[in-house]
């Protein structure tokens, strides 16, 4: 059976990065930006004030306390017009430009205001309290390179570079087709044996965190007639991402169903726990991707699989795989032949330290554990017995595409 690295690279290899498109700052959350992102001004565009005070000559305050005219004002957004002399102060506040012959800003906190004087009585170094121009960034300047997924952060910046426009990549389009006669939408009533769907929603829920667009097709009966025709619907799309129905049982008819109609099987095996029936290939020009039904192993599958394929698709730079570590909480037993992905909450030691601990019952139908869990613990295949306290590598499950 192939490893889930094998099969991660296969999956990989069947995606590239998506066309660009140009969105407004505003919209630009959790894009992925298809380009280098340069400084269209130079922030600040001219030496400021840091704090509300007086600008002055820093030879001026070298003696305190010291009594100077003040000779106007300068508040955000205006300069003074004129040059400060010696002897001279222009009442200043945070933002606005430093007048020509100040060098310093005295704190108002350390002045005290007599009619149209101002009595300093504290020394102020050359540069004091003043932003040099520039200080942030200069025109020009690379603030935010292509492959970044944009936080609020990012948006500032970009904002603030003047950049109203940014060239991100489009968005995946991945249609979602579930599969089984025993599963009906929420909302719906459940005959008898009947269980509501989750995958379909959850998947969709996914591709959105992870910044693509979710098309859900439906749910498909265990028909394959039926399945193909509401297949055909994901023409069109990057990616067919099916639920159920990948693995050996007579009903699972998703290999046979789309292999009648054409569908180039890379691989519908790998050596993982949960998640073994994965299923990948190629109906015509769209790559189809089959998760297993159980909701654990298709949303461990999206977090393995999914994920990384469209951050293929929309260039993200570096996706960091593997991940971090973390000391287990408990003890575990030797793995067999399967990679394993056990789901686990992640605390904090007295000392700080990042501890998994994997929840005791590990079954792939739980999503009431999978919701609990912070993180999952990678065990490769044949990995010995391990104490509680070994080092660990874990998948964190949270993030997305929205990200401070
Ligand atoms: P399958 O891969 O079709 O054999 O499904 C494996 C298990 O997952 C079965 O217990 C199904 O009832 C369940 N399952 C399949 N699809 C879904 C779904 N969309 N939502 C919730 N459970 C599902
Ligand atoms: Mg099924």
């Amino acid at each position: 059976m192939l490893s889930v690295a094998e099969a991660r690279e296969r999956i990989l290899a069947a995606f590239q990065p998506l066309g660009a498109e140009q969105v407004a700052v505003a919209d630009a959350l959790g894009r992925v930006l298809a380009e280098d992102v340069a400084a269209r001004v130079t922030q600040p565009p001219v030496a400021v004030s840091a704090m509300d005070g007086y600008a002055v000559r820093a030879a001026d305050v070298a003696t305190i306390p010291s009594r100077l005219q003040v000779v106007g004002e300068a508040p955000a957004g205006r300069e003074h017009k004129g040059a400060v002399r010696s002897g001279e102060a222009v009442r200043i506040f945070t933002g606005a430009p430093i007048p020509p012959g100040a060098d310093t800003v005295v704190i108002q906190e350390n002045t005290r205001r007599e009619g149209d004087r101002v009595v300093v009585n504290a020394t102020a170094p050359a540069g004091r309290h003043v932003r040099a121009q520039g200080l942030d960034f200069k025109a020009g300047e690379i603030g935010l390179r292509h492959g970044r997924r944009l936080t609020a952060r990012d948006i500032g910046l970009a904002a603030a570079m003047n950049r109203p426009w940014l060239n991100v990549r489009r968005r995946p389009r991945i249609a979602i087709l579930s599969t089984g006669d025993e599963i009906v939408m929420p909302g719906e009533l459940a005959g008898p044996g009947q269980i509501y769907a989750s995958n379909g929603l959850a998947l969709a829920a996914f591709v959105a965190a992870w910044g693509g667009e979710a098309n859900h097709l439906g749910i498909a009966p265990d028909d394959s007639a039926a399945l193909q025709a509401m297949a055909s619907a994901a023409k069109g799309a990057d990616l067919l991402l099916t639920s159920g129905g990948a693995s050996v049982g007579d009903r699972d008819l998703v290999r046979a169903a789309l292999g009648e109609r054409g569908m180039e099987l890379d691989f519908w095996r790998i050596a993982m726990r949960p998640g073994k029936p994965l299923l990948f290939g190629r109906l015509g020009d769209t790559p189809v991707l089959g998760v297993p039904g159980n909701p654990v192993s298709a949303l461990v599958c999206a977090t393995i699989f999914l994920r990384p394929a469209m951050e293929r698709m929309l260039g993200v730079e570096e996706p960091a795989y593997p991940s971090p570590t973390a000391l287990l909480g408990r003890d575990l037993e030797e793995n067999d032949s399967r990679e394993d992905y056990l789901r686990a909450t992640l605390d904090f030691d007295a000392e700080g330290r990042a501890v998994a601990t994997p929840f005791p019952v590990q079954d792939s139908s739980m999503l009431s554990r999978l919701a609990l869990a912070d993180c999952l613990v990678v065990r490769p295949p044949h990995a010995p017995p391990a104490d509680k306290g070994t080092p660990v590598p874990i998948v964190p499950l949270s993030g997305g595409a929205i990200s401070q």
